[in-house]
């Protein structure tokens, strides 16, 4: 079996704000095989952003990372300075954004944005240029020239994430991150972008993290899932055991509201209540308060349980003394 690319272990990102701590994410572990489509999901607030911005080592202040390990092709990244944790970023692990308008600099055209990182690293200016021009076609940019003439305001938001696509492809990725690249995007540009991913995973053997809070997503995307409320992971498993035999009613709710299809007219059912403030989560299972399934037990933190092959709950459901 190879050396799985990511193996994030206990993570813990808190922010120390004037209100308190908040544990945004609080003890998550997660494994990414190489060329595997690992998804995080969960509802806003959940930590899934703080996760894969942990993983880049992006935090800001108040922000820290507290414990935990975050090994990449066998190296802790946190024990990486920060010159060293630039060599990695954006060479080794690529990373993309929800909103690409962001992420592109308004006055700078597009093409230049492109070549200056390879120029940077010793590339010819041409070559660099040549290379950016290829990469647009290859993703399904009908033409690069004109694109790269271009401001970031003067394009889709399609063309803008495929841009930063490309921008992340080019350096030939070992991971790359993608958080909520689609939410955006119209439902033609939501398909295109995903199924460019997948493309590109089989073609480069990059392996990705996708970050998403839409099942839709995680159905079409995903090799293996982890689900996270709170701060917490509360179920992980491959994405068929996951999807078909949802385990936490957490993930069994998140499921139930997705509309099926074929099934447009069919009321959704939904979550009732909020996500809690990380400040002041409830004790014991930090799900209690909407969990249609909470008994007494719950007011204890659950513990992780094996529901399956490689598939684990954090839930008192599945640990029958104390469900009893
Ligand atoms: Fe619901 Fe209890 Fe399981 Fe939490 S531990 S999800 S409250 S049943």
């Amino acid at each position: 079996m190879t050396r799985p690319v990511l193996v994030v272990s206990d993570l813990a990102t808190w922010f120390h704000t004037r209100d308190g701590v908040v544990k945004a994410v609080d003890g998550v572990d997660l494994e990414i095989g190489r060329e595997e489509i690992v998804t995080v999901v969960g509802e806003s607030g959940s930590g899934k952003s703080v996760t894969a911005l942990s993983v880049m080592r992006l935090i800001q202040e108040p922000g820290r990372i507290e414990r935990g390990s975050i090994v990449f092709d066998g190296t802790d990244l946190l024990t990486l300075g920060e010159a060293e944790m630039r060599s990695v970023r954006g060479t080794r692990i690529a990373m993309i954004f929800q909103n690409p308008y962001a992420s592109l600099h308004p006055s700078f055209r597009i093409g230049d944005q492109m070549t200056e990182p390879l120029v940077l690293r010793g590339t010819e200016r041409a070559e660099a240029v040549r290379r950016s021009a290829e990469m647009l076609e290859r993703i399904g940019i009908e033409d690069p020239s004109r694109v790269m003439r271009g401001f970031a305001y003067e394009v889709s938001a399609g063309i803008c994430q495929r841009v930063m696509l490309a921008m992340a492809l080019m350096s030939d990725p070992e991971l790359l991150i993608a958080d909520e690249p689609t939410t955006n995007l119209d439902a033609i540009a939501q398909v295109q972008i995903l199924d460019l991913i997948r493309e590109m995973r089989g073609e480069t053997r990059m392996s990705v993290l996708l970050i998403t809070h839409d099942f839709g997503v995680v159905s079409k995307m995903a090799d293996r899932v982890v689900v996270m409320y709170a701060g917490r992971q509360v179920e992980s498993g491959g994405a068929g055991a996951v999807l078909g035999e949802p385990r936490h009613p957490y993930t069994v709710g998140l499921i139930e509201s997705v509309p099926r299809p074929g099934h447009a007219a069919e009321r959704l059912r939904q979550i009732a209540g909020e996500v809690p403030d990380v400040i002041r989560l409830p004790a014991g299972c930090s799900f209690r308060p909407r969990c249609p399934q909470a008994m007494e037990s719950c007011g204890e933190a659950p513990p992780v349980v094996p529901v399956g092959a490689g598939h684990v709950a954090r839930c008192w459901l599945y640990a029958p003394r104390r469900a009893a």
